[in-house]
């Protein structure tokens, strides 16, 4: 497995040693409860307050606008139902503004709230999965109290425009939400630029640990508790802090905004070696943007005509390859998922979807031998139409 190259920088990353160095002392002799009033609850408490301005750096915001969370899945059901509380507690329209190719930790909260008599609007997405901005603006009525549209796309890696929504929603008054756990350390994201009300992060797609997110949310926007307890996080995410993923998450945030330069530069070469390589096999299809520029750094996905999602990773694991599908095995049925439904991809490639997603562990060397090694394992795997027929 050493000579594995891991692929799946999108799905989860590697802790970065330097924050299992930062996140250690915090496991074992500064344990203290950061709400403890003694010395040991101080240097808990120091220790997250330096995170909260790590993070608040990394967005160019202040550091009283970050709330610390158990996930990204969490920050987003918070930003959703917390913010429909607030809305219905001062008598707002109920109608939510979303899009087909959410997460699910954004399209569940959304499902929620429809059944509780809410109009919720899932805009469609063209071929790249981009939002029409046109149609968004049509959709914004007088009822539309929250809209959530993700600053990039997990499955195919598009960049929505993310500053031309936000600022229609504050020209219009409206709150604005965007998850933005894809983009962390992988595209500037200015809060002092873009008007967003809430933002979304999760540790473990930039090299912190799993199970710590954050939620920004600007000064003076509102949100009402969804979970009750002893008021930690000023009640938004109540629950002991998890003191060292906190401070695991400080840290990956300040080399992410420190790197950010160098890191933009080698994901897009890895992106590039990739994707030249692949496209250069009969069959293989791009998925999400063929501009570059509007894709997520070090995101690739593809399509492989005849092939099938788990075929090509187990294929592709076996030769040391680690990668993800879109399309998924259910109750003996293959699936395409919902993004690459909503793209209108032809089935006969979306069957047969890859994402390879590089990260910052992953060599020119790799790169360059893992587009080797893909582009067989593709080929192999393709059928044509006609070749299908036949089996
Ligand atoms: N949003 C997006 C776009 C994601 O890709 C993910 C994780 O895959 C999440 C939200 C959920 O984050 P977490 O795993 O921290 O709950």
């Amino acid at each position: 497995m050493s000579s594995s190259i891991y692929l799946d920088n999108s799905a989860t990353t590697k802790v970065r040693p330097e924050v299992v160095e930062a996140m250690l002392p915090f496991l074992s002799e500064s344990f203290g409860n950061a709400s403890s009033l003694h010395s040991q609850g101080r240097l808990a408490k120091e220790g997250i307050e330096k995170a909260r301005q790590s993070v608040a750096r990394l967005l160019h915001c202040l550091p009283e606008e970050i709330y610390f969370s158990p996930c990204g899945t969490y920050s987003n059901n918070v930003a959703l139902i917390g913010r429909a509380r607030f809305a219905e507690a001062n008598d707002q329209g109920r109608q939510l503004i979303t899009t087909a190719i959410e997460h699910p930790s954004v399209i569940g909260p959304a499902k929620h709230l429809e059944s509780q008599g809410w109009k919720v609007t899932y805009l469609p997405v063209d071929a790249q999965g981009f939002i029409d901005l046109a149609e968004f603006k049509k959709a914004v009525s007088k009822e539309t109290s929250i809209i959530s549209i993700m600053w990039a796309n997990n499955e195919i890696g598009t960049i929505e425009p993310i500053e031309e929504i936000a600022a229609f929603a504050q020209e219009k008054g409206i709150y604005f939400h965007t998850d933005a756990v894809q983009t962390a350390g992988k595209l500037e994201m200015n809060m002092g630029n873009v008007p967003i009300s809430t933002l979304s992060l999760s540790g473990h797609k930039f090299y912190a640990p799993k199970g710590i997110g954050i939620l920004y949310v600007r000064s003076g926007v509102n949100l009402m508790p969804v979970v009750f307890g002893a008021g930690q996080e000023k009640g938004l995410f109540p629950g002991t802090q998890n003191l060292a993923s906190i401070v695991g998450i400080g840290v990956a945030a300040e080399l992410a905004h420190k790197e950010l330069k160098e890191s933009y530069k080698q994901l897009r070469k890895a992106q590039k070696t990739l994707t030249d390589s692949l496209l250069a096999i009969d069959g293989v299809r791009l998925t999400g943007p063929t501009d570059a520029e509007k894709r997520v750094p070090g995101h690739v996905s593809v399509g492989v005509q005849g092939a099938e999602g788990e075929a090509i990773i187990l294929r592709s694991d076996l030769q040391g390859i680690c990668l993800s599908s879109g399309s998924a095995c259910h109750s003996g049925v293959i699936e395409p998922s919902s993004v690459l439904k909503a793209i209108g991809l032809p089935r006969e490639y979306a069957l047969g979807s890859a994402r390879i997603s590089a990260g910052r562990y992953n060599s020119e060397d790799d790169i360059n031998r893992a587009a080797d090694i893909l582009s067989n394992v593709f080929k192999s795997l393709r059928k044509q139409p006609a070749a299908q027929s036949k089996t």
